[in-house]
């Protein structure tokens, strides 16, 4: 059954100026589903030096100069659907237009634009919009889908450089493949072995075992909200869908749940002085309706983006990347507590 197993370990060293005796806790803990390795260590977020009051305006401005993706640009510097997926080029409709990735890493790859605006802080994003993007890439994964057969999609998110985002401004990305990526593909085999195993969801075990737990940030009618007990990123948010189990399922209902749930967190991002993160859903097949698997997403905040002062660190280095394993500075129980206020 599902377990939340960690293990704390404590690190000595003698800090200056007074090299005087020092220990330091170190949480390690295993996802319950994947078993992943997180390593928590809270006093890690010490390392910056407090970060100033970060001012934007002037990049934004010189980004908005060239932007490919404001008003007047996008139609001259973003590429157009083949006839066969997408007639008419792109997808447009009141405020997002969807359109191929100049660079795709997969076969059916798109972005869509979020707002006119070149640049929109975390507490500034107006619902419709976004909604309207999420349902947008919905039709185009069923059209992939009804015309290639491609069935996995996944919808990300990305704000500002330390996300990766190479583009200011505000857009989504969407991809849809014929095999899921290893990390979906893991979640989907891991939850048919623990059904197999248990004879129960382990997305409803792990809702059940969470709700109004420490980590429980809150729920709506379409989702649970959940501080992730292993996060892989620090405040790392986990909203599980509590019927579908693929993207291409959503209502219009689902989508806005989902996209409340996002600008909450936005809200609470801002709130603790961040301004860059990421999103990624984890979609079974178009065609899968499967009773051990919940479509879910998960977001986490980036270090603050700060052009003046570059010594910010960036996230996801040798032991992400290499090893596997991740280090996070925020324990998911205070996330859970200082963002639930925002869910009430
Ligand atoms: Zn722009």
């Amino acid at each position: 059954m599902l377990e939340f197993q960690k293990v704390v370990r404590e690190a000595e060293l003698l800090p200056p100026p007074e090299f005087q005796l020092e220990t330091q806790s170190i949480e390690f803990r295993t996802d319950p589903l994947i078993s992943t390795r997180t390593r928590i260590n809270v006093q890690r977020a010490g390392r910056l030096t407090e970060a100033k009051k970060v001012d934007l305006s002037d990049y934004i401005n010189k980004t908005r100069e060239d932007c490919l993706f404001c008003p007047e640009n996008i139609e001259k510097t973003t590429p157009l659907f083949v006839k066969d997926i997408w007639e008419e080029g792109r997808i447009k409709n009141r405020c997002y237009v969807l359109f191929p990735n100049r660079y795709p890493f997969g076969e059916y790859h798109a972005v869509g634009t979020l707002t006119d605006k070149h640049f929109l802080d975390l507490d500034e994003f107006p619902l419709e919009p976004i909604v309207d993007n999420l349902l947008a890439c919905k039709e185009y994964v069923l059209t992939v889908y009804k015309k290639k057969g491609a069935r996995y999609p996944t919808w990300i998110w990305n704000h500002l450089p330390p996300s990766a985002a190479s583009q200011v401004h505000p857009h989504t990305q969407i991809w849809i493949d014929t095999e899921p990526t290893n990390w979906t593909g893991a979640l989907i085999k891991k939850s048919k072995e623990y059904f197999d195993k248990n004879k129960r969801s382990y997305w409803e075990d792990l809702v059940e075992k969470e709700k109004d737990r420490e980590r429980w940030v809150g729920e709506n009618d379409s989702l649970a909200i959940i501080a992730t007990f292993a996060p892989h990123g620090n405040r790392e948010i986990q909203f599980i869908f509590k019927e579908a189990s693929n993207l291409a399922e959503l209502s219009e209902r689902q989508a806005n749940d989902l996209v409340d749930c996002v600008l909450k967190t936005l809200k609470w991002y801002k709130e603790e002085g961040m301004n860059s993160f990421n999103l990624s859903t984890f979609s079974a097949g178009v065609d899968e309706k499967l009773n051990y698997y919940r479509l879910n997403v998960k977001m986490m905040s980036k270090p603050v983006f700060q052009p003046d002062y570059p010594y910010y660190t960036a996230y996801g280095g040798t032991v992400e990347l290499w090893h596997g394993e991740y280090v996070v500075d925020t324990l998911p129980e205070n996330v859970a507590q200082k963002l639930k206020h925002i869910f009430r």
